[in-house]
C-alpha cells in the first residue's frame, strides 16, 4: 500500500521465507533495491536455478544436479555401510566430519503423526529397494534425536529387520530435541562412534 508495487511484491516475497518479519522483509527488499543491476540479476538466478537444475539423487535422493549424485558416483565409499539422515544438511553436516567414509540415504523428513506425515511421506521405499540390491551390512540411522527422529528410526529398525543386517542409532553428545545440522563437528564424530545396535 505505502510502497511501490514492484516493491510491495518483493518485501511480500521475503516476509514468505522462514524467519523474516515485515520489517526484516523490507530492510531486504531496500537493499536489493541499491544493489547493482548485474547483482540482482545474479541474485533471482540462483533462485530459479535451485528448481530447475537440481533433482533428487535416483540412488540415495540427495539433492543434485547430476544423478546419481557425486557421493554415489564415488567408489572410494564403503558400500557395507548407509547412514540414514533426514534432510541434506544433516548429510553435509555429516560430511564435514570426515569421519564417515559409506554412502547415505536421505529421507526429506520424519515420520510425525502430529502433522499426517507418515512412512510414505519420506523416502524409505527407495531405501528398502536399495537394501535389496546393494551389499549393505550396517544401516546406521542419523536422524535427528527428538520424537519425530526416534520415531522414525523405531519404525525404519523394524521396517529392515527382514534383511538381518546390523542397525545402529547415533546417540551420544547430541543434545536432545535438538538438530544434527546445528551439532559442532566434535559432537557429531563423537555421536557417531557412540552409535548403538538397534536390533
Ligand atoms: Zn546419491
Amino acid at each position: 500500500m505505502y510502497y511501490p508495487e514492484p516493491l510491495a511484491k518483493l518485501i511480500d516475497s521475503f516476509s514468505k521465507l522462514p524467519g523474516i518479519g515485515p520489517k526484516t522483509a523490507a530492510r531486504l527488499a531496500f537493499h536489493v533495491l541499491r544493489m547493482k543491476e548485474e547483482e540482482a540479476i545474479d541474485f533471482a538466478k540462483a533462485l530459479v536455478s535451485v528448481k530447475r537444475n537440481l533433482s533428487y539423487c535416483s540412488v540415495c535422493c540427495n539433492i543434485t544436479d547430476i544423478d546419481p549424485c557425486r557421493i554415489c558416483q564415488d567408489k572410494g565409499r564403503d558400500a557395507s555401510v548407509i547412514c540414514v539422515v533426514q534432510e541434506p544438511k544433516d548429510l553435509v553436516a555429516m560430511e564435514r566430519t570426515k569421519e564417515f567414509n559409506g554412502y547415505y540415504h536421505v529421507l526429506h523428513g520424519a515420520i510425525s503423526p502430529m502433522e499426517g506425515i507418515g512412512p510414505d511421506e519420506i523416502h524409505m521405499a527407495e531405501l528398502l529397494k536399495r537394501l535389496g540390491d546393494e551389499q549393505v551390512q550396517e544401516l546406521i540411522l542419523a536422524t535427528n534425536p527428538n520424537i519425530e527422529g526416534e520415531a522414525t528410526a523405531m519404525y525404519l529398525s523394524r521396517l529392515v529387520k527382514p534383511f538381518g543386517l546390523k542397525v545402529t542409532r547415533i546417540a551420544h553428545g547430541l543434545p536432545v530435541g535438538g538438530d544434527l545440522e546445528y551439532a559442532d563437528e566434535v559432537t557429531l564424530t563423537k555421536a557417531l562412534e557412540g552409535r548403538r545396535e538397534l536390533n
